[in-house]
């Protein structure tokens, strides 16, 4: 008898039990070798004092199985709750979302009827690392986090993804033309990826463009990798493009742990009524039997589900009287699929996961690379100015601090105040003082951690209210700072 892999399984809040139910009844019909350990989490396990919603035999089972099936959770309302996905993505480093977007007409409403492509995005950083502060009164930052390491992994998974699955084209999407530190780092590290992988095309778009382009013409493209701001967004546009909202599935995957759930959430306005659809969590479950190398199962289950929605067997949500034959309920709709198992849809192209094919893709980004030579070259001082003392007096002012540091440019939001300034009405109150180490970058020498301390204690003396500082670097003599717009 074959060896079942345990897996953990979370049933969720709302129609998660009903179409867990669904979903569990399917594989154990389809014979997936699986052996479920079931966990609580969500709702209950928040509403018991735990802000996380995760207990700790939950988190044992899941680092032991690494793989988890996961029903939607209900947050609930009011300070203080942990979002449990952005807990789990963290905690067991599920560095990558993959989300397949499929149209299927004309059963489920779509102007786009070969729309099948995959979404690869970044789950780890950027915006979403939650660090974020506010400066001033009036004033809140957000820190956007992009390491080489993160940027190598998940690209290098996209590709490895292209590759397992067939794939042929992978575009990558950032905003290099504004953020050119930060994204550009995505963007070159792209490129140097895509030269591992000359089989598979690839290409760059400028994320609005791309946006734009996956609402009008979302058939061109087949893999998608991005950061996680701009994942976020597109994975739904993609989805509602597709009309797949409620069908789509989608794998957040780390080299350890895996998770998978249906992109919908909690649905609590149908729950237990027996009118959910299942088929998102049942297509994140054949995601899930790819990974744990059962594709044969994961093939039969697919085409089962492609059969019943071609057969016109739907559940409220898809259902039309011109399209469909039957509206079912929930675990009706369930039985429709394992009477159909061993069918092929006549249709829809039926799948076909190749058995040895998808042995799990593990991505550790690339090589260390020899540390730069970085050298400290100025400093940028962030002041709260709730006067809103003019540019000019308050460069008069730093101009006495006395340091081998020269004032070079005063900037708000990014934009020269000083020297020179003809902005009419400029916002006074953040001002960035930046001090470097001579005023020609190409002339920049090193300074000491010390010069900028007493920097900082020269200003303190002045009565400035310094809210944070930004070391200035150079990395084997390339600048580490972005030149304010007119220095
Ligand atoms: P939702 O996806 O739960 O519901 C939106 C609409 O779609 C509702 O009308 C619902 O009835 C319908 N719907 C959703 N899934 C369906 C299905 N399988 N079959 C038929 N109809 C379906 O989104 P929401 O109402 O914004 O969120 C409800 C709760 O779910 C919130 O607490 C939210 O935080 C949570 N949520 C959880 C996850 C998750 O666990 N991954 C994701 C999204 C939302």
């Amino acid at each position: 008898m074959a060896i079942k892999t345990p897996i953990t399984v979370a049933y969720g809040d709302g129609i998660g039990p009903e179409i867990m139910t669904a979903t569990l009844k399917i594989l154990e019909a389809a014979k997936a070798q699986i052996a479920p350990e079931v966990i609580e989490v969500g709702e209950k396990v928040y509403l018991q004092g735990n802000t996380t919603g995760i207990p700790d035999q939950a988190w044992e089972s899941i680092k032991r199985t690494k793989v988890l099936l996961k029903g939607p959770i209900t947050t609930p309302q009011g300070g203080g709750y942990k979002s449990l996905n952005v807990t789990m993505r963290k905690t067991l480093g599920l560095f990558a979302n993959v989300r397949p977007c499929i149209s299927y007409p004309p059963f489920v409403r779509t102007k786009f009827p070969d729309i099948d492509l995959v979404i690869v995005r970044e789950n780890e950083e950027d915006t979403y690392s939650g660090i974020e502060h506010r400066e001033t009164d009036e004033v809140y930052q957000c820190l956007k986090l992009i390491t080489r390491p993160g940027c190598e992994r998940i690209i290098q998974y996209a590709f490895e993804y292209a590759r397992k699955f067939n794939r042929h084209k992978v575009t990558c999407l950032s905003k290099d033309n504004i953020m050119k530190m930060t994204d550009g780092l995505f963007h070159r590290v792209f490129n140097e990826v895509a030269a591992q992988y000359p089989d598979i095309k690839s290409e760059h778009l400028i994320v609005d463009i791309g946006t734009a382009l996956i609402a009008s013409d979302p058939e061109r493209f087949d893999v998608i990798v991005t950061l996680n701001l701009y994942g976020d967004i597109i994975s739904d546009v993609a989805a509602q493009v597709a009309g797949s909202v409620g069908l789509a599935g989608s794998a957040n995957i780390g080299n350890q742990v895996a998770m998978f759930e249906a992109i919908h959430g909690s649905a609590p306005d149908i729950a237990g009524k027996n009118m959910a659809n299942p088929s998102g969590l049942l297509n994140a479950a054949v995601q899930m039997l790819v990974h744990i190398n059962q594709p044969e199962v994961a093939t039969t289950i697919e085409n089962a589900w492609l059969k019943t929605i071609e057969d016109g067997i739907h559940t409220g949500d898809i259902y039309s009287s011109e399209l469909s034959k039957k509206k079912v309920g929930t675990q009706e709709f369930a039985d429709a699929v394992i009477e159909r198992l061993g069918q092929k849809p006549a249709h829809f192209k039926p799948a076909d996961y190749k058995p040895g094919a998808y042995a799990k893709i593990e991505c550790y980004g690339g090589q260390p690379k020899a540390q730069s030579k970085k050298e400290l070259v100025g400093v940028d001082i962030f002041i709260d100015n709730p006067l809103d003392v003019p540019a000019d007096e308050l460069a008069a002012k730093l101009a006495t601090a006395g340091s081998p540091l020269e004032l070079i440019v005063i900037t708000s939001r990014g934009l020269k105040i000083w020297p020179n300034s003809s902005i009419e009405a400029p916002y006074l109150r953040h001002c960035c003082c930046r001090f470097q180490s001579a005023k020609n970058i190409k002339e920049l020498k090193p300074v000491s951690h010390a010069d900028i301390i007493q920097l900082l204690a020269k200003l303190n003396e002045l009565g400035l209210d310094t809210i944070k500082t930004e070391n200035l670097y150079t990395f084997n003599g390339e600048l580490g700072f972005t030149l304010a717009q007119g220095q």
